[in-house]
């Protein structure tokens, strides 16, 4: 199987009727890249920046990685890819991913409730505008979109958007080159896609993080064992949430990804293309089977079927039904 996939690898993503689907590559690290070129990936859809920053006591590394080393970095995944965009998601930690050398509250009670994500950013400014400083950089070597985790309130949208703005300047007042970058927000919280038309006034695309959104509308602990049988990626609400987010963004015209676990799922494929959406991102090696599934998909039939599953109490029924 694996082999008969291979030979995918410089197909081009198009369903039966030529729907052209992007395929994008999630990554930790920027030699990463290398496997996500391997694999056909189009692009980088989601680097997760905060691997930069964890796991350092291990290479005996004492200090969070300062502006140069992140820039070096963020080069360095661009420059990989060949041309091709890169999405660097900016800062995720905190509560459960903790970072070595800056010590993590342990009397958490809900810590996925917690200071995690922007939050985690806007509360440490000084930390965030390094990071943004690095990424704008790196921006002058290539294509990247520059993509804000875990927003939920139109005030922390306005503290991101003037923090960015910092960050231009403090490079300009420098006299250091920066680049220009498309802006994007995670849609992980269920109130943010319930509040799409303020983020997409704010921001030129859109990625749905599946995995905390399935989290956080079912109220279940995506990391604790004894929940996980009610961890439920085709629950009807989180359907609605990931459906109506990818209908608001393309009425109007913007840019809208998943990046969960969801758009790596093949089960999730046809309903996703059936809900409209042209842009999946994944971990590399899931790549080929998703394409194997948009290269027999007919999109323009899976609509009315989408509409379907969505209507059901139980869609993981229809999804799992022989075609
Ligand atoms: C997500 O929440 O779906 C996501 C892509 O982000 P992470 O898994 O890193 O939280
Ligand atoms: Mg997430």
């Amino acid at each position: 199987e694996r082999g008969r996939l291979s030979r995918l690898r410089h197909k081009p993503a198009v369903t039966l009727d030529g729907e052209r689907v992007e395929l994008l590559a999630n990554i930790e690290m920027p030699e990463d890249t290398v496997g996500a070129v391997k694999a056909g990936a189009v692009g980088v859809g989601l680097f997760r920046s905060e691997f930069l920053f964890m796991g350092r006591e291990a290479q005996r590394l004492t200090r969070l990685p300062d502006e140069e080393e992140q820039y070096l970095a963020y080069r360095r995944a661009v420059e990989g890819m060949q041309g091709m965009p890169v999405t660097i998601r900016t800062i995720d930690v905190g509560a459960d991913k903790p970072l070595d050398g800056k010590a993590v509250r342990e009397d958490y009670l809900n810590p996925a409730l917690g200071l995690r994500a922007i939050r985690w950013s806007l509360a440490d400014p000084a930390m965030f505008l390094t990071q943004l400083r690095a990424i704008l950089r790196a921006a002058a070597h290539g294509e990247i979109h520059l993509l804000i985790p875990m927003l939920a309130h139109a005030s922390e949208i306005r503290q991101t958007l003037a923090l960015i703005d910092e960050a231009r300047a403090q490079l300009d007042r420098r006299g250091v080159v920066h680049g220009r970058v498309k802006l994007g927000a995670m849609i992980e919280i269920p109130a943010a896609a319930l509040t799409l038309k303020t983020f997409l006034r704010h921001f030129d695309f859109l990625s749905i993080g599946t995995n905390d959104l399935i989290q956080y509308t079912l109220a279940i602990d995506r990391a604790d064992e004894a929940v996980a049988h009610l961890y439920d990626p085709a629950h009807p609400a989180v359907l609605r949430l990931v459906a109506d987010t990818i209908a608001e963004c393309r009425r109007q015209g913007k840019g809208v990804s998943v990046c969960g676990e969801m758009a790596g799922d093949v089960a999730f494929t046809r309903l996703l293309l059936g809900l409209g959406l042209r842009s999946f991102s994944m971990h590399p090696s899931q790549i080929l089977a998703v394409k194997q599934e948009v290269l027999r998909a007919d999109a323009a039939k899976l609509v009315p079927w989408a509409q379907s599953v969505l209507e059901a109490d139980d869609p993981a029924a229809l999804l799992n039904a022989p075609r």
